[in-house]
């Protein structure tokens, strides 16, 4: 998403540009595979209406988005709690403070944890930035474990991959506005559709699939095809590769995350809503689970449903996750299908402080620019606003 964006604005500036992209397609982790009828995204992912790069590049009205119902279900003493979106779904939230003495955590909680998400929603941006940096846990203290443990870790650990929360308060602070702002769907035909789109503007002759770059001493790429020389180049890969082509980059942190896919006859519950699960106790511990097809029914063939299972680590035994989904859901899984299980060791950058204003450098001297989600937040609006301002440096060095 970085690169693409990057070569979005040298295209849009009039400079000419070579994109050399190691896999089949352009995405890089925001990708869709199709298998019997099933659309699977390499791990459960969301598009994000409130991310503003994103909007400014891709009509995503033009990508028949699919939407998620907004707010989580939390499958609590044995019963699914709705937790509302207070500006979304308004007529949720008496309900949500009714069942309090019931409810996961206490009225103190619900009231802690909204006034941190409503600050967060109605600060301006540049305030939130300008504020002493701590980690979520750090910000989250204040609420009781159950809270904690039931939701706002499960809830964190799918988004971060980081079910310690030592994520950076700034990163925080823009991820959870622009859930409040935004609304989040999935394509039609998958999150890989996305890239794609992004993509389509540029001259396909100059982006050369199955490339990838071994070395790059310099502004010179050897690739195994051939060397390519250019006045500058932009390294958008992922944090990883990053760092090994260029030495100057210290090695990232990664965390990972791990998404299971089902598929059932029936959907275990009607609605396209986030679930997570409070009651679970040792085993596999789920981050979030959500019945896809709910949402975007061309995710499953006709007559089945596809639930996306995520773990936040770099495995998960099926049978113990489909375990585990039948108490969450109160529904039988016998008849459920394992479809695949998509492992993602390096899904996102470690995102604990410092990260400052997340503008980390995207010039490196002597004409070698880096981008990607590591520079800014570790989200795809992080990734592509990193390109712009690594390509706007390019233009304007
Ligand atoms: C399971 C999962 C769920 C996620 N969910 C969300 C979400 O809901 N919302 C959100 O905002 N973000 C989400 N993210 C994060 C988001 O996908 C990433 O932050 C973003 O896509 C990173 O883009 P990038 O361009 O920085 O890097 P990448 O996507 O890693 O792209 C790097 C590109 O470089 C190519 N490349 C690598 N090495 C070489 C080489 N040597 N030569 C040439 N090319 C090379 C790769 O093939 C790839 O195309 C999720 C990530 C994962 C894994």
């Amino acid at each position: 998403m970085a690169g693409l964006a990057a070569a979005r604005r040298l295209w849009r500036d009039g400079v000419d540009f070579l994109l050399l992209e190691a896999g089949d397609r352009v995405g890089g982790r925001v990708a869709t595979d199709e298998a019997g009828g099933f659309l699977l995204d390499r791990g459960f992912q969301v598009v994000n209406t409130a991310y503003p790069r994103l909007t400014a590049l891709v009509d995503l009205d033009a990508l028949n988005m699919g939407w998620f119902r907004s707010g989580v279900l939390v499958r609590h003493g044995g019963r699914l709690e709705r937790y509302a979106h207070p500006l979304r779904d308004p007529r949720g939230v008496p309900r949500m403070l009714e069942s309090a003495l019931g409810g996961l955590g206490t009225l103190a909680d619900r009231v802690r944890l909204a006034a941190i998400i409503a600050r967060y929603a109605a600060v301006p941006p540049a305030r939130l930035l300008d504020e002493p940096e701590t980690t979520a846990a750090e910000v989250m203290s204040g609420l009781s474990s159950a809270m904690l443990d039931g939701l706002v870790r499960p809830y964190l650990s799918g988004v971060f991959g980081d079910p310690r929360l030592t994520t950076s308060s700034h990163a925080l602070a823009m991820i959870v506005r622009s859930f409040v702002h935004g609304r989040l769907g999935l394509p039609r035909t998958g999150v890989g559709a996305m890239p794609a789109a992004l993509a389509a503007p540029l001259p396909p002759e100059r982006i050369r699939l199955h490339t990838p770059v071994e070395r790059l001493p310099g502004t010179t790429a050897h690739t195994p095809g051939g060397t390519v020389r250019a006045r500058a180049v932009l390294v958008a890969t992922d944090p990883v590769t990053a760092a090994r082509l260029l030495p100057e980059l210290p090695a990232p942190a990664m965390h990972a995350l791990t998404t299971v896919y089902h598929s059932a006859p029936e959907p275990p519950v009607e609605e396209p809503t986030l679930v997570l699960d409070a009651d679970g106790s040792g085993g596999v511990r789920i981050a979030n689970t959500i019945v896809v097809s709910n949402a975007v029914p061309g995710y499953a063939p006709h007559g089945r449903h596809l639930i996306a299972t995520t773990v936040a680590a770099p495995d998960a035994d099926p049978a113990a996750v489909r375990t585990e989904l039948a108490r969450v859901y109160g529904t039988a899984t016998e008849e459920w299908e394992h479809l695949t299980t998509v492992r993602i060791p390096h899904a996102l950058p470690d995102a604990s402080p410092p990260l400052g204003r997340l503008r980390r450098p995207v010039a490196l001297g002597d004409g070698r620019y880096v981008a990607g989600d590591h520079r800014d937040s570790p989200s795809v609006q992080g990734a592509l606003t990193s390109g712009w301002r690594a390509a706007g440096a390019i233009v304007t060095p």
